[in-house]
C-alpha cells in the first residue's frame, strides 16, 4: 500500500485519517521466524504542518513464534506506533535525515508499519516473564516441574582436561 500525501490535498492544519488492511511478512528475531497478523489493519494519520506532513501509523499486531527460553509456541500482542515527518521541500534536506519510508511524498505504508512492529517487539519474546526455560542437560521443559538433573552441573574445566588426556592416550 502506497499513500501519496500530495493527492490528499490537505491544507495547512488539516488532518486525514484512515485504516488500511495490512499484511506483514514474517519477522526474523534471534534466528527464529515470527508470524505477524494485523486483523484490524493499520491506522494512518496525516497532519499538514508547516513545511511538510506528519505521518503516524498505529496498529495492534498479534505475533506468533517460539518462546526464546522454552521454544513453546507463543502469542504476543504488540501495540506499535511510529511517526515520521515528510518535508514538502525534501530536496533541500540531507537524505540521511529523511524517512526511509517516504519517497517523494509517497508513504510506503506496509514497510513503515512493519518497522513499527519490529521496534515494538520485545528483545526476547517469552511465553511468560517467569518462563523457566529448558534444562540445559536433558532439554526437559522446566515449567512442567523439575527434571531430576539438579546438582549434576558438569564441570567444564574437567571436560577440557579429560579431552587432553584422551588425546594423549590416542597419540601414544
Ligand atoms: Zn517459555
Ligand atoms: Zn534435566
Amino acid at each position: 500500500m502506497h499513500l501519496n500525501l500530495v493527492e490528499l490535498a490537505l491544507r495547512g492544519g488539516e488532518h486525514y485519517e484512515r485504516a488500511f488492511a495490512l499484511e506483514v511478512e514474517p519477522i526474523l528475531l534471534g534466528g527464529a521466524s515470527f508470524q505477524v497478523s494485523v486483523p484490524e489493519g493499520v491506522c494512518v494519520a496525516v497532519d499538514r504542518v508547516t513545511g511538510g506532513y506528519l505521518v503516524k501509523v498505529a496498529l495492534t499486531a498479534t505475533v506468533y513464534g517460539p518462546c526464546m527460553r522454552c521454544l513453546k509456541d507463543t502469542r504476543l500482542e504488540v501495540v506499535a506506533e511510529q511517526e515520521e515527518f515528510a518535508p514538502t521541500a525534501g530536496g533541500q534536506w540531507d537524505p540521511a535525515e529523511l524517512s526511509e519510508f517516504i519517497t517523494d511524498l509517497v508513504v510506503d505504508v506496509d514497510s513503515l508499519a512493519r518497522e513499527a512492529v519490529v521496534l515494538a517487539l520485545p528483545f526476547q519474546p517469552l511465553c511468560s516473564e517467569e518462563c523457566k526455560g529448558l534444562c540445559p542437560h536433558c532439554g526437559a521443559d522446566l515449567n512442567l516441574g523439575p527434571c531430576g538433573c539438579e546438582g549434576v552441573e558438569p564441570d567444564l574445566r574437567w571436560e577440557g582436561l579429560r579431552g587432553l588426556l584422551e588425546r594423549r592416550e590416542e597419540a601414544e
